[in-house]
């Protein structure tokens, strides 16, 4: 269950949607020092668009140059929309506290620390026979 205080979930709001517009920035400069034109386009209309549809129009275009931003945006848009949901502040895999330190830190983290170091190792050795 959530314990976040609505203070605690204001501020998590707050990192999120900076760390939004860093990657919104980020992604406008991409495209302008690619030097095409349809993306230099583009750029002027990053700033243009509503904070929602950024990812959604950089999705329907071939732009390896941000693949890394648009995804993290889209990791912001769906923390962002759990941040209103009761179990926003629960690890998807234990279903215990993320904790606020560790939100604050990694708005877009899913699971607690345990578990993610958990799954970083399966993840990382998978190929690798344990003992
Ligand atoms: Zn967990």
């Amino acid at each position: 269950m959530a314990n976040l205080s609505v203070d605690q979930l204001a501020k998590l709001k707050q990192a999120l949607q900076q760390r939004y517009l860093e990657l919104q920035e980020d992604v406008r400069s991409e495209l302008e020092r690619s030097g095409d034109q349809r993306y230099i386009d583009l750029a002027g209309k990053v700033s243009d668009v509503g904070d929602d549809s950024v990812a959604d129009m950089l999705m329907d275009i071939d732009t390896a140059i941000i693949d890394r931003q648009v995804q993290e945006m889209r990791e912001i848009e769906t923390s962002l929309k759990r941040l209103e949901a009761p179990d926003f502040s629960d690890c998807t895999d234990c279903g215990g506290e993320i904790g606020f330190d560790r939100l604050l830190a990694y708005p877009t983290a899913q699971r607690c620390t345990p578990c993610q170091s958990r799954h970083e190792k399966t993840f990382h050795h998978e190929s690798n026979p344990s003992l």
